[in-house]
């Protein structure tokens, strides 16, 4: 039945971290994240796993944008400033530089390991419809994440609908 082959199973943290670092679908480890550096595919191409899980879902990446830059830039500094000896007047330029570039460069990767650590702790709202988002790319065909077939040619009957405007409750 399309319902249960299209269920979504929580990836390890070992195979969500990797698929984070390789840029790929949180679920099934082969769809490509990104069409270009900052462009995101709004579903992978392979299982139809829509990326953008909620409204400004990605917010939580700058958490770990900002951690990895902070913390790299205070470790590089204590190091060369207090271990080595390196004046301020070089130093700081220098620092300063690579928080400008290193968030830009790791933009991807922190998207990316955000959704995939996501997934990895809970799935929930993971197995809502994509079918309108990857559609499109496939045709009517999907696979899941373990290469079976999705039939999606029955969504609507699944879906829960809301009420008509103006309804009684
Ligand atoms: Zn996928």
């Amino acid at each position: 039945m399309a319902g249960e082959s299209a269920q979504r199973v929580s990836p390890t943290f070992g195979h969500a971290l990797i698929r984070g670092i390789r840029l790929r679908c949180a679920m099934c480890g082969r769809g490509k994240m990104f069409r270009d550096w900052f462009r995101m595919e709004k579903a992978c191409s392979c299982c139809g796993f829509r990326f953008g899980r909620a409204p400004g879902y990605f917010l939580g990446s700058t958490y770990i944008n900002y951690a990895l830059t902070a913390g790299l830039t205070t470790v590089t500094y204590v190091g060369l400033h207090f271990g080595l000896g390196i004046a301020n007047r070089g130093l700081i330029p220098a620092l300063l530089l690579f928080c400008l570039v290193f968030p830009l460069y790791f933009f991807r990767y922190a998207r990316s390991l955000w959704l995939s650590l996501d997934c990895c702790i809970d799935v929930t709202g993971a197995s809502e419809p994509f079918w309108e988002h990857a559609g499109s790319q496939n045709g009517n065909e999907l696979k899941d994440s373990s290469g079976s077939r999705v039939d999606i040619a029955e969504p609507a009957a699944t879906l829960p609908r809301s009420p008509e405007p103006g309804t009684n409750r």
